[in-house]
């Protein structure tokens, strides 16, 4: 059994208590274990410069606004408008015939750190599930369309997850380079 890594990308330097939100994450990721017949462990780590080796499962980026989306507006193409009130974005799409997969979060609605922690898992499911809004958010919990700390997280939220994790998609790993 290996370890499942997260990787929270930080390429514009935002200043917060990492140590905190890292094992937050992981809080909100263990339960999903439970589910895998891969992994019985989860890291996750930050980074705010490209790491010389990528070496992780999933990768979340942090970026202050929907200007500044990389996963949205750098990868997959949209304008800043189409993203407006968006709290997090996750695209894929076929790079040299892989399948690749950016998510990314937006901070300025998101406070706190369990804030963040929420809206890094619910782009993580679109990730990791691969399933557009329409796909996904009709499951309620932790995938549903508007999710804050009194969401309610449902175990099915968890076993979905967790039986996905053993086949990832490579993850995006332009954010670094794109973000200015
Ligand atoms: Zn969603």
């Amino acid at each position: 059994m290996s370890t499942f890594r997260i990787l929270l990308a930080n390429p514009y330097a935002f200043q917060q208590n990492w140590q905190e939100q890292v094992e937050d994450v992981k809080t909100m990721f263990d339960p999903i274990l439970k589910y895998s017949s891969k992994y019985s462990g989860i890291r996750v780590r930050s980074e705010y410069v490209q790491p010389a080796s990528f070496d992780c499962d999933l990768c979340v980026y942090f970026v202050p606004d929907v200007d500044r989306s990389l996963v949205g507006i750098q990868f997959a193409g949209y304008e800043a408008s189409e993203l407006a009130g968006s709290d997090g974005v996750t695209e894929g799409k076929m790079v040299d015939g892989r399948l690749v997969v950016g998510s990314e979060i937006f901070l300025d609605n998101l406070r706190t750190v369990r804030q963040r922690s929420l809206i890094v898992y619910h782009e993580a499911m679109h990730n990791i599930l691969r399933k557009n809004n329409a796909q996904l958010h009709k499951h309620g919990g932790l995938a549903g369309g508007e999710i804050n700390e009194d969401t309610k997280r449902k175990a099915a939220n968890d076993k979905k997850m967790g039986q996905a994790i053993g086949n990832m998609a490579a993850q995006w790993e332009g954010g670094f380079a794109a973000a200015p």
